[in-house]
């Protein structure tokens, strides 16, 4: 099963994403985590992505295309995959349509998860990962059971990213609703969105992405 977790920042993707690969072994691609990967890495693509992420804005169609053309055809996404954070163009998801028709693959279900903007802010301000093994917390909506202490590995070292901050939100925001929002129609048109209301609990939320998966 191949399916796109579609939905503004803060919505849940990512968390969403990472039970899916536990309970059904799929694979995530975040294409957020890959760059922030070469950010920390300091290749160029890195070089070239830090400051635009830092300003909210999205990083150009041709390099994330090329970016996950690439990791598309690596042997891990065989038993199927979790596209989280792309497509988030037109642009993208036209080129995404060729590189599977080409690659032999097929896309599943696209599933949107919509959250209220006031709500957003509030996720993703208060987000923090361990890091360590990169379980994702919440300051008030998914705290560690011990205080301090990651639930998955025990370590007492967290992050925040540098762009989960107020001003930089409204940024991505905006750019979400003027420049992902759009593709929503795309993929209602072909038979392939499902919408899930994510201001469901987390626990809900997962079992109505799962009620869709079958
Ligand atoms: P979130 O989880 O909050 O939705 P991501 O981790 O997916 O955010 O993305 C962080 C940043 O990386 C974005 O604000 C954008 O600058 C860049 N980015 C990630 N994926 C894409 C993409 N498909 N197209 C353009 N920019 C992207
Ligand atoms: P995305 O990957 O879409 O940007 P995340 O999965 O990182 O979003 O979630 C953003 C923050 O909100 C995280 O701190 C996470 O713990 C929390 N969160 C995720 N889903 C929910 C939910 N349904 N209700 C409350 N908080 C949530
Ligand atoms: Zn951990």
């Amino acid at each position: 099963m191949n399916i796109i977790l579609l939905g503004p920042p803060g919505a849940g993707k990512g968390t969403q994403a990472k039970r899916l690969e536990t309970g059904r072994g799929m694979i995530q691609l975040s294409t957020g985590d890959m760059l922030r990967a070469a950010v920390a890495a300091g290749t160029e693509l890195g070089k070239q992505a830090k400051e635009v992420m830092d300003s909210g804005n999205l990083v150009s169609d041709d390099l994330m295309i090329g970016l996950i053309s690439e990791r598309l055809d690596q042997d891990d996404t065989k038993g199927g995959f979790i596209l989280d954070g792309f497509p988030r163009t037109t642009a993208q998801a036209e080129a995404l349509d060729v590189m599977l028709e080409q690659k032999g693959l097929e896309l599943d279900y696209v599933i949107e998860l919509r959250v209220d903007d006031a709500a957003l802010v509030r996720r993703v301000v208060g987000r923090y990962t361990c890091a360590k093994c990169g379980q994702g917390y919440h300051d008030e909506f998914q705290k560690p059971k011990v205080e301090g202490v990651c639930d998955v590995c025990g370590s007492t070292e967290f992050k925040r990213r540098a762009d989960d901050n107020a001003e930089t939100v409204t940024s991505r925001l905006e750019a979400y609703h003027r420049q992902t929002a759009p593709i929503i129609p795309y993929y209602e048109n072909d038979g392939k969105l499902k919408t899930v209301d994510g201001m469901a609990e987390i626990d809900e939320v997962t079992r109505e992405i799962e009620a869709i998966l079958g």
